[in-house]
């Protein structure tokens, strides 16, 4: 394993950094988010400048075509200036994976060029239920067959980017009987006859995101808005591979969320002043920085080795979940961590290390809560 960075790698988080420092911070730090507002487009525009709204589109359909390991630095740096809009790339990610991995040449120039360029649009990706997010046999959502494709009917829960969503992966039953054996994966186009957007789901985190519901009434599938899979390669296989991926995608996520609140604590160790001299030099506080630093190094490493593997071909299932379950958890300790060093002002409404903790937190609830990543680990040991 090797995780120097080449030439191009080290160009692009470079350029990235640059846009986050220069473009996304300055623009967070005087803009509130709030999914009862409009959708603010301003900092998915300014991604687009560096055609990075979905990092993994391959080349040919317009994307960068990054693998999953450069994907993960990209998303590292975004994260680190504005976890909700990481959250959204992150969505793109996900809503494109089952495409790349079985979509047909029709699908792929459809809808994969609509996340590249300047004009870019986002995507949805819809699994959880209002009957349950981790037991996908509990899903309500069925898709009956008919002579030109499927009838969609049921309802889909707090699916980041819907109210934006140009189309929406979703994935549904085909059988009532054979339940999750029969999921199948379709991409719906948002403005599908009977697709509705349904209520604005708040949650006091990573706002610059909209989360919403998706009702589906009748909605007409035509059957070029099938995934086609064969025996060898089922609805649930695919998506499996698709969470499996996207979760090192949310280990970047924490990695960078974590590392804000280090530099945020860092930089306020190294001024604040108490008992005569800096509150870095005070044992108690180092200690702290250091933990913080080790940690995330531990996060990085471990999603770094999940993507890896992911690009390589390699059985990356349990790799991922022990990333993700790590580096989650890890941007909470280390979040909290920096609410301690910053003491009164870190929970000031509003302010950096008080949206951090909160981003953080819920980082354990999505993408398959961290005790489903426990149980794929533990039925992986
Ligand atoms: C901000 C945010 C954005 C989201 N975006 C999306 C999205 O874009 N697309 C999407 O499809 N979903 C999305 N979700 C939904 C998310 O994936 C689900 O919330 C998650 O899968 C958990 O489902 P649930 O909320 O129904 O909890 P439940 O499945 O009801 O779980 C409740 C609790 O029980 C625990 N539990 C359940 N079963 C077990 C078990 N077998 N063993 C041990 N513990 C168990 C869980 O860990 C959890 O603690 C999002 C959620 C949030 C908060």
């Amino acid at each position: 394993m090797d995780f120097s960075l080449n030439d191009r790698q080290k160009q692009l988080v470079m350029q990235v950094r640059e846009l986050v420092e220069q473009e996304i911070k300055p623009y967070v730090l005087v803009n509130s988010f709030s999914r009862q507002q409009e959708f603010d487009w301003y900092l998915v525009n300014q991604l687009s400048e560096l055609n990075l709204v979905c990092p993994t589109i391959p080349v040919e359909y317009g994307g960068l075509g990054l693998d999953i390991f450069t994907t993960a630095l990209v998303i590292e740096e975004i994260a680190a200036g504005c976890p909700g809009l990481a959250a959204v790339v992150d969505t793109n990610v996900h809503a494109v994976q089952p495409i790349l991995l079985a979509g047909s040449s029709s699908q792929k120039e459809r809808y994969l060029p609509l996340l590249t360029g300047k004009n870019v649009r986002i995507a949805s990706f819809a699994v959880t239920e209002p009957s349950g997010g981790s037991d996908i046999n509990s899903m309500q959502t069925y898709a009956n067959k008919t002579r030109r494709g499927f009838v969609l009917n049921g309802c889909k829960d707090y699916i980041f980017n819907a109210p934006q969503a140009d189309f929406i992966s979703v994935f549904a039953m085909t059988d009532k009987l054979h339940k999750k054996a029969s999921l199948r994966c379709f991409i719906i186009p948002a403005r599908t006859t009977g697709v509705t957007i349904g209520s604005t789901r708040d949650i006091a985190a990573l706002e610059y995101a909209h989360i919403a519901e998706v009702l589906f009434d009748n909605a007409v599938i035509e059957s070029d808005m099938v995934i086609k899979l064969d025996e060898s390669y089922s609805g649930y296989l695919l998506l499996s591979q698709t969470l499996d991926i996207g979760r090192v995608v949310v280990g970047a996520t924490s990695v960078g969320i974590a590392r804000a609140a280090y530099e945020l604590a860092y930089e306020y160790a190294e001024n604040r002043l108490q008992f005569g001299k800096k509150i870095k030099n005070h044992q108690a506080v180092a200690y702290d920085l250091v933990e913080m630093a080790t940690k995330i190094e531990m996060a990085r490493l471990m999603t770094w080795k999940a993507c890896w593997l992911i690009d390589q071909g390699d059985d990356y299932t349990i790799a991922s979940a022990m990333a993700k379950l790590s580096a989650s958890i890890i941007a909470q300790e280390v979040t909290g961590i920096a609410a301690d060093i910053l003491a009164s002002r870190a929970f000031e409404k509003g302010s950096v290390s008080e949206q951090l903790l909160r981003d953080a937190r819920v980082l354990s609830t999505v993408e398959g809560t961290n005790n489903i990543q426990r149980n794929i680990i533990a039925s992986l040991l």
